[in-house]
C-alpha cells in the first residue's frame, strides 16, 4: 500500500502528470505575452484560446463567455461584486452554507448598502427553488447558489433555480467549483449567467481559475488595467496556469462518466465498511443529491480533529471542517447551517475520493478509522465516566 492515502479531494488535488507536460512548453519556449504580436507570443495566445475553447464546450458556452481568472475565490468575488457594483442598489439572495469566497463578499455587500437575505438550507443540505421564489423582490439583482458544497456535498436544483431566475429577469451565479469536470454542466440549458470553476480541484495546477460570464450580463470590471480578457480583467494571463486548466478540462471531460461511476461505488462500499464497525455514525448531507467523491460524517463522542491527527500519524489525509477554516475554533458554519450542535460539528471528518483512491485505500482508512474511533472513545470514557 502506498502511503499516504490522500482521501481530501475536495481541498485540492494533485497535478497530473499530463497537465504538467503540457504546461511545461510554455515556461520555457513559447513564454511570450500573449497580447503581443510576435510569433513566441502568437504561440502562447493560441495556447490560451484552445483552453478557452474547451473550457466552453465543456459548459456548453462559447469562448468569449469565458473569463480566466486566479481560482474560484476570485471568480466568486469577481461575479458577485460585478454585478452589485455595476447596479449600484439592490438586493443580493444566497444560502447560508455557500463557500467564504461567496458569503464574505455578499456580507460585505451588505454593510455597503446592499440589501441580502441568507436563505436557510434544510437538515439534508439542500435548498429548494421555492425558497428562491419566495425571497425575490422586485429590486432583486442576484441571486448566487452554489452547485454543490464542498462539505457536504449535496447538489443544489440550479437549472429550477437558474429558469426562476431567468423568468424574472435576475442574474443567476452558481459556484461551481466542486462539480465542473465531475458532472455535466450546461449553462444554457440550466440557464446559468454566471459560474465559478478552479483549476486546483480539477487536477490542474492551484492559482487559475475562470469564470463564465454569460453574453450581455453587465458587471464592472475585475481588475483595473490592461485590455486583456476584452477589458474584463486587466494583468497578464497565467499561461501555463491556463494551459493546465484546459488540459485538465479535456481529460475530466472523457472520465467523467466512468470516474463519477466507480468513485460512487467506492464511496458505498467505504460507507458501510464504516457502518458494519462504528454502528453509530451519522452521514452528513443528502444521501441521494450528492457528489460522488464526498463522506462526511459525524462521529458522536470524539474529536473530528482529533481523529484527523490521529489518521495522519497513520499516512491518511483527511478533513475536519474545509481546510479554508481549519485553525479557527468556530465549528463549521455549513454544518451548523444543517442543525448540528457545536459538539455534533466538532465530532465530523470529511473524506473526499478522487483519482487515485481504490478499494485498497478505502479498506484500509476505514480500518484505521474504526481503531482510531475505538481508541478515542475508550480514552473519554476513562476520562469522564460520568458522560455518555
Ligand atoms: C475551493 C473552493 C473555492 C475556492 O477556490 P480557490 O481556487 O481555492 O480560490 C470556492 N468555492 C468552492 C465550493 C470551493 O470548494
Amino acid at each position: 500500500m502506498q502511503l499516504p492515502i490522500y482521501l481530501d479531494h475536495a481541498a485540492t488535488t494533485p497535478v497530473r502528470p499530463e497537465v504538467i507536460e503540457a504546461m511545461m512548453p510554455y515556461f520555457t519556449e513559447a513564454y511570450g505575452n500573449p497580447s503581443t504580436l510576435y510569433s513566441v507570443g502568437m504561440s502562447a495566445r493560441e495556447a490560451v484560446e484552445d483552453a478557452r475553447e474547451a473550457i466552453a464546450e465543456t459548459l456548453n458556452a462559447t469562448p468569449e463567455e469565458i473569463v480566466f481568472t486566479s481560482g474560484g475565490t476570485e471568480a466568486n468575488n469577481s461575479a458577485i461584486r460585478g454585478i452589485a457594483e455595476y447596479a449600484g442598489k439592490g438586493h443580493l439572495i444566497t444560502t447560508n452554507f455557500e463557500h467564504h469566497a461567496v458569503l464574505d463578499p455578499m456580507e460585505k455587500l451588505e454593510h455597503e448598502g446592499f440589501a441580502l437575505t441568507v436563505l436557510p438550507v434544510d437538515r439534508e443540505g439542500m435548498v429548494t427553488a421555492q425558497q428562491v421564489a419566495d425571497a425575490i423582490r422586485p429590486d432583486t439583482i442576484l441571486v448566487s447558489v452554489m452547485h454543490a458544497n464542498n462539505e457536504i456535498g449535496t447538489i443544489q436544483p440550479i437549472a429550477e433555480i437558474g429558469a426562476l431566475c431567468r423568468e424574472r429577469g435576475i442574474v443567476f451565479h452558481t459556484d461551481a467549483v466542486q462539480t465542473f469536470g465531475k458532472l455535466p454542466l450546461d449553462v444554457r440549458e440550466q440557464k446559468i449567467d454566471l459560474l465559478s470553476i478552479s483549476g486546483h480541484k480539477l487536477y490542474a495546477p492551484k492559482g487559475v481559475g475562470a469564470l463564465y460570464v454569460r453574453r450581455g450580463t453587465r458587471l464592472s470590471r475585475f481588475m483595473e488595467g490592461g485590455q486583456q480578457e476584452k477589458g474584463r480583467r486587466g494583468g497578464t494571463l497565467n499561461v501555463p496556469g491556463i494551459v493546465g486548466l484546459g488540459k485538465a478540462t479535456l481529460i475530466a471531460r472523457e472520465e467523467m462518466a466512468s470516474e463519477a461511476t466507480r468513485l460512487t461505488a467506492l464511496r458505498e462500499i467505504f460507507l458501510s465498511q464504516l457502518l458494519s464497525a462504528i454502528p453509530d455514525l451519522k452521514v452528513n448531507g443528502s444521501r441521494t443529491h450528492r457528489l460522488p467523491y464526498n463522506l462526511n460524517l459525524c462521529f458522536p463522542g470524539v474529536e473530528g480533529e482529533s481523529v484527523l491527527l490521529a489518521l495522519d500519524a497513520m499516512g491518511i489525509c483527511a478533513a475536519a471542517g474545509s481546510a479554508c477554516t481549519t485553525g479557527s475554533v468556530k465549528p463549521s458554519h455549513v454544518l451548523t447551517a444543517i442543525g448540528l450542535s457545536s459538539d455534533e460539528a466538532r465530532s465530523a471528518l470529511r473524506l473526499t475520493l478522487g483519482k487515485s483512491t481504490d478499494g485498497g485505500a478505502v479498506e484500509y482508512a476505514a480500518e484505521q478509522i474504526r481503531q482510531i474511533v475505538q481508541g478515542l472513545r475508550s480514552l473519554g470514557q476513562r476520562k469522564q465516566p460520568a458522560s455518555v
